[in-house]
Parts: C-alpha cells; structure tokens; sequence
C-alpha cells in the first residue's frame, strides 16, 4: 500500500494547495468566506477558478462538474469540459469564476413537489466554499447548492448550510451572554457511521427484485442467518477485506477519514465509520462514500447494497448520526468536563436540545422515514418509531438532581481490573451504551440512530440543527436582560428540564412496556411514513422553519408532496416487480416442477399400478394450491396497483392507499411464494436462494 499519509487527500484541493496555489489576499480572502461564512466576490472567484483548472489539468483532467444533490436522494452531476476556442480551429482550457460560481443545469427533470412548472426549466447550482472541491474520473468536482429559476430551493445542502448558520448566530450570542466573547463560530459536527450489505455480483444478476427496488420481494430464510451472531466483529474474509482495502484508498485520497470497519451482525453485513467533520463536509463525504462504496464493489465483482431491509428475516442497515457543536475555539459544547453539576454552559445547552428533541419529536421521526426505513424502524433491530432521549446514568441523575432541586452524587469513574496480570486496567466508561435508543448521549455528543443506511444525512442534521436553534433562540431571549444572570439561567435549566423530561427514557425502548408507557406520556409513535409525513406540514413545524429563515412555507409543502410522491413511486415499482417475478417465471418454475412430479408418478404408474406415487402426489398437491393462491393474489396485486389511479389527487391518500392496501397484498403474495421457495427443487427455482447470496461471498 501506498504511503497513506501523502495519498490523503490527493485528489482534493483542500487548504494546502490553495494556499500553494493562490496569491496571499486571495487565499486569506477565500478562508474568511469558508470560516465565518461570508460572502465572496468575483475576482476572487476568479482567481481561486484558474488555481482549481491549473490543478486539475495537471492531475489529467478534461472536465469539471457542478455536483449537488436535488430531492431524488442520489446527487446528481453534468460534466463540461475546459475546452474554449480561440480561433483557427485551436482551444485553450478555460475556466472562469463565473463558471465555478454558477452553473445552469436544465432542471426540469428533477422533482420539485410542484414548485416550478416544466417551462421554467431553469436551475441554478451555487458554488458551495465550504466544502472543498475534488477531482474524480479525470473530472473536477464542484459542490454546489441547487436552487430553481426564481430561487427556492430544490436540494438538501441549501437547508442545512442555512442551518448551520443559523444555530451558529444564536449559539454565539448566548455565548457571548455567558461571558465567551472571543467565539465567533459555532459549528455543527456530524460522524456518520454506515451500514451495508456486501454480495456476489452473479447472484445479484439474478434478482430482479434487488436490481429494480435494492431489495428482495421475495425469499424463504436460508437455514442459518445471524442467530448465533457469529458473524458481528467475526473475522473478515479476503474477498470483502480486498474490496474494504479498496475502499479506503479510495475515501482517503478524497480527503475522507474513514477510520473503522467491521462486520455487521447480519450475514455479509458490514460498517464503516469515518472521523467526524462539520456536518456540511460530513454530508458530502458521506454521499461520497455511500457512491464509492458501490462503484468499489464492482471492481470486484461484488455488488454494495444500501437499502435499508434488502432481506427479510436478519438485520437492515441504518446509519447512526454522532452529532455535536462545537466552537471556533475549540470547545466542544456537549462535553459536560469534569463537574457537570457547575458547568452552567453545558446544562444550558442539554436543556436546550431536550427541549427541542421533545417538541420536534414529529419532524425527527420524519426525517428518518422512507419506504425502506419502514421495514426497521419498531421491528427488534432498530431503534422504534417512538423518539425518545438516553442520557446515561451519570447525567439522568444530573438532571433527576436539578429537577428536585436535590444534591448530585457522580459516580465517578471506576477502575476497571481485567484481572489478568498482562492485562493493563482501564478506566471504564461512566455510562453503558444503550443500544436501543433513538437519541442516545455518548459522552459528548449524540447519536441520532433511527437513520436508515441510504438516507441523506444533510436533512436528519438540518432539522437536528434548527430546532436547536430555534430553543437556544428563546433562551438568549429569556436570559438577555435578567439581572441575575447566574440565577436565571439555574432557572430556566430547573423549568426546562422539568417540562420536558417526558422525552427521556433510560430503559429497554424494544420493549411492549415502552410503547404504552410512551403512550401514556404522550409521545408520537408514527409507524410508517405516511403516518409520519402527515405532519410535517403542521402549523408549528412550518413555523420552525419559516421563522429560523431554513425553508419557507411552499418549499416545505414542496418536500411533503415529493416525500409522498417518491414513497408511492417506490411502492409501485416494487409491486409491479412482484408481479412480474411472480408470473414470467415463479409460476411457470412451479408448473414445471409439478409438472416434472406428475410424469415421474405417471412413468412409476405405468410400470406397476402397485408402485407408489407418494411423495410425487403429495407435493403436487401442495404446489397446486401454492400456485393457485398464489395465481389469485397476484391478480388481486394486480387490480390493487391498478385502483391507485384513483388516488392520484391526493398524494397523502395515495401513499396511504399504497400502505394499508398494496403494502399490506405484498405481503401476502410473498408469504405463498416462499413456501412454494421451500417446496420446489432448487433445480426449478428460478432465482438464487437466500442462503446462496447470503453465503456466497
Ligand atoms: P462508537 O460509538 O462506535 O463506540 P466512537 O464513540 O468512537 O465510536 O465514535 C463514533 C462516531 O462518532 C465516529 O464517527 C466519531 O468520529 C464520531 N464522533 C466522535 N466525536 C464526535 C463529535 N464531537 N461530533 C460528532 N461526531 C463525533
Ligand atoms: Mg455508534
């Protein structure tokens, strides 16, 4: 391997090379606008343009791409190449700051939840400073945000970088209420660590289910799956440690910190990690990763699944959010330090994002729903569709201690002896980790845990940030003019706290015990996405946004009717795929077999009438009413697909319909076919069994 030090990175033109490649106003220039989010202008584009085409034709490029990511949940670029005409037929590779600032893809295309009509087909993609340019496939990549013609936004990055700013500005100036004068940035930090499935390119091949929905729609479990959780933290095998060597060579030369990696409890289930960064180049690393990962995976004739359930019966993959703020100064703001019982700061901030995390509940359970999260989210694999808040014993009893006004006894940390000489002992933890927790504290951060493994982490932590903001808004407004500041803000820590300690819950959140306790505390336990996104556009969620300047009103009802829309969409091309598998070639696989049985019972016959044609008669038995039943509720599929037109108003109804009705027929239509899967020869079959692609790397 190469010298991993000088390979990081290479591929990026991050702050070494700018400060290589750039005149000194420049570059000083140009840290300003990334640092303190000011704005920039057109000489220095100009100039920081030429430094990025002069790296980038050195490293072999012909091209440069705007890259962002619009509401279809993959990102999306078009390539130009430097090429500009001179005359005399000769060019010159060119590249101004007007192109890196702005660039005009045709938009059309791309969903907008009925915000621009296809004639105003213009888009427009901004250059995003913050997050460094990088080149891949002899191309130079841009980041950019993606707004329409008459500038709403249609992507993720728009929100969230407002977001930032926003918690930042009210962060700073509680900050500066608190006596921290010399902070002038607050920043939002974001480790997302990925989960997903690892199999063999010719099994793929073969499933039509996982090559149009990333999932399979049918499938009866192998005789082994993760029961005997053997393959969590197991061992790795050369094939997957080949193709995670890859990997990481990969991420690093993009600059991405990918740090740890390691089976996953599911057969072929594995994770990787990365160091956390603020959550605007979290979000494009992680985007980034979640590309590299699959185009990685081919080279090795392997395929990298990201949906969140790609099999029924062991584990999906989710992705946890570690989240934090922390200052320009270098001040990690969720670190409660050694005396929590008088950080004032840090209990301010905790109060804050109970608060937040118990009134925006709704819109956390929102942010992680998607046709493919619906299948974890409550099942025992992943944290429930209740939200809900783990602080730890040390901190549960800081904040029991606050409430009642009573005395804080820490448990201090504890020597841990392994009791084996060799052996160095440790200082444990002060908390365990709870892993059934939505929102769990791990030290110094959160970790948002509800996510699923193909989301884009930009809305999860625009929501996340917002809301923050939003509470910390209203206590700089409580605090501002006390005249007791010390005083007031023991007081308003002791109300907080009081008022929204629902939220919390240290226990067993797997349990039935939780969901009627949740109940009865009044807590939102949305199930599915339709449940959930209803109420996204209630009165106090659009005021949120509007009021902190994150999305206005039609941009929020814009991202509802596409959430609706895409949920439905995802729906359909998963019932049509099973109608499909089920009639051009499952059926037709188990006539044949039946088939098979019927001539070898016939031949037994015409040999003996005495020879029995038992086990051929009681199978066929079995198959014939298997592909009756089965006949049956493709057809019902069928006709319930077809009835959908009839919701077509209404987009909320629709994904209802498609929920309760067509959902809930798959259902069924699966649950015949895999008991026929388990009856027919795997002679006959006509897809690789569960075991074949979960074994089979
Ligand atoms: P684990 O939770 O698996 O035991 P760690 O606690 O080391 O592992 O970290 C998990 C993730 O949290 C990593 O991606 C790490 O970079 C990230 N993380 C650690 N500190 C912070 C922070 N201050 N802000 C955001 N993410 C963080
Ligand atoms: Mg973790």
């Amino acid at each position: 391997m190469a010298n991993v030090p000088e390979m990081f990175g290479s591929m990026v033109f991050n702050d070494k090379k700018m400060q290589e490649r750039l005149p000194c106003a420049t570059y000083k220039a140009l840290k300003k606008t990334i640092k303190n989010g000011e704005p920039l202008d057109l000489s220095i584009a100009n100039a920081v343009a030429n430094a990025m085409k002069e790296w980038a034709v050195e490293m072999g490029c012909t091209h440069y791409t705007h890259w962002f990511q619009p509401m279809t949940g993959v990102t999306a670029e078009k390539h130009d190449s430097f090429i500009y005409p001179v005359g005399d037929g000769q060019i010159i590779m060119e590249f101004s700051g007007k192109e890196l600032i702005k660039g005009e893809p045709d938009a059309s295309s791309f969903p907008s939840g009925g915000i621009r009509a296809t004639f105003e087909a213009r888009g427009y993609t901004t250059w995003d400073p913050t997050s460094p340019a990088f080149i891949r496939d002899k191309t130079l990549y841009i980041p950019t945000a993606f707004c329409s013609y008459t500038g709403e936004v249609l992507d993720k990055k728009t929100p969230l970088l407002r977001s930032m700013e926003r918690l930042s500005s009210v962060a700073v100036r509680l900050l500066h209420l608190l006596g921290k004068e010399d902070v002038t940035r607050v920043n939002t930090t974001v480790g997302p660590e990925q989960e997903y499935f690892l199999i063999d390119k010719k099994a793929y091949d073969q499933r039509p289910d996982l090559i149009f929905t990333g999932r399979t729609l049918f499938g009866a479990p192998a005789p082994k799956g993760q029961e005997l959780e053997d393959h969590y933290f197991g061992a790795i095998k050369t094939r997957v440690a080949a193709f995670m060597n890859d990997l990481d060579e990969e991420l690093w030369k993009l600059g991405i910190f990918a740090k740890t990696k390691h089976n996953e409890v599911a057969p072929s289930q594995h994770e990787l990690a990365p160091i956390f960064e603020t959550s605007n180049i979290a979000t494009d690393h992680n985007e980034l990763t979640m590309e590299i990962m699959k185009k990685t995976a081919e080279k090795h004739d392997l395929v990298c699944l990201l949906h969140e359930k790609p099999f029924a019966g062991v584990n999906g993959s989710g992705k946890h959010n570690n989240w934090s703020i922390s200052t320009n100064t270098g001040e990690n703001l969720l670190d409660p330090g050694k005396n929590p019982e008088n950080n004032l700061q840090f209990q301010l901030f905790l109060a804050a994002i109970v608060k937040a995390v118990h009134e925006y509940q709704d819109l956390l359970r929102i942010t992680v729903a998607s046709a493919g999260n619906d299948h974890r989210l409550g099942a025992n694999e992943a944290p429930p569709a209740i939200i809900s808040m783990y602080l730890g014993d040390d901190l549960g009893a800081l904040v029991d201690s606050i409430i009642q006004g009573s005395e804080y006894v820490p448990e201090r940390k504890k020597e841990m002896q392994t009791g084996v000489d060799v052996l160095p002992d440790f200082k444990k933890d002060t908390s365990d980790r709870n892993r059934t927790s939505p929102f769990a504290f791990t030290g110094n951060k959160f970790e948002f845990r509800a996510l699923g493994s193909s989301l884009n982490i930009g809305c999860p932590n625009y929501m996340l940030n917002t809301m923050v903001a939003e509470e910390l808004s209203q206590f700089c407004q409580e605090l501002e003019g006390a005249e007791d500041l010390t005083a007031a803000m023991k007081a308003l820590i002791k109300k907080t706290l009081t008022e929204h300690r629902d939220i919390i819950f240290n226990g067993d959140n797997y349990s039935e015990e939780w969901v009627k306790e949740a109940e009865k505390r009044g807590l939102c336990n949305y199930r599915s996405l339709p449940e959930a996104m209803e109420h996204y556009i209630d009165r106090k969620n659009i005021d949120l946004f509007v009021r902190n300047g994150i999305l206005t009103e039609a941009e929020i009802r814009a991202r509802y009717e596409i959430e609706l829309e895409q949920y439905a969409k995802q729906l359909r091309i998963e019932a049509l795929s099973m109608i499909e598998m089920a009639e051009k070639n499952i059926l037709p696989s188990v006539i044949a077999f039946v088939k098979e049985l019927a001539d070898t019972a016939l031949a037994k016959k015409a040999l003996s009438e005495s020879y029995s044609v038992y086990p051929e008669s009681s199978l066929i038995g079995k198959l014939s009413e298997g592909c009756e039943a089965f006949e049956k509720k493709t057809e019902e599929l069928r006709v319930a697909v077809e009835n959908a037109a009839k919701y077509r108003e209404d987009s909320l109804t629709l994904a209802k319909y498609y929920r309760n009705t067509v959902f809930a027929l798959m259902d069924e239509l699966r649950q015949i076919g895999d008991a026929m899967e388990q009856r027919t020869s795997a002679k006959f079959w006509p897809y690789p069994s569960y075991g074949e692609i979960l074994f089979g790397v």
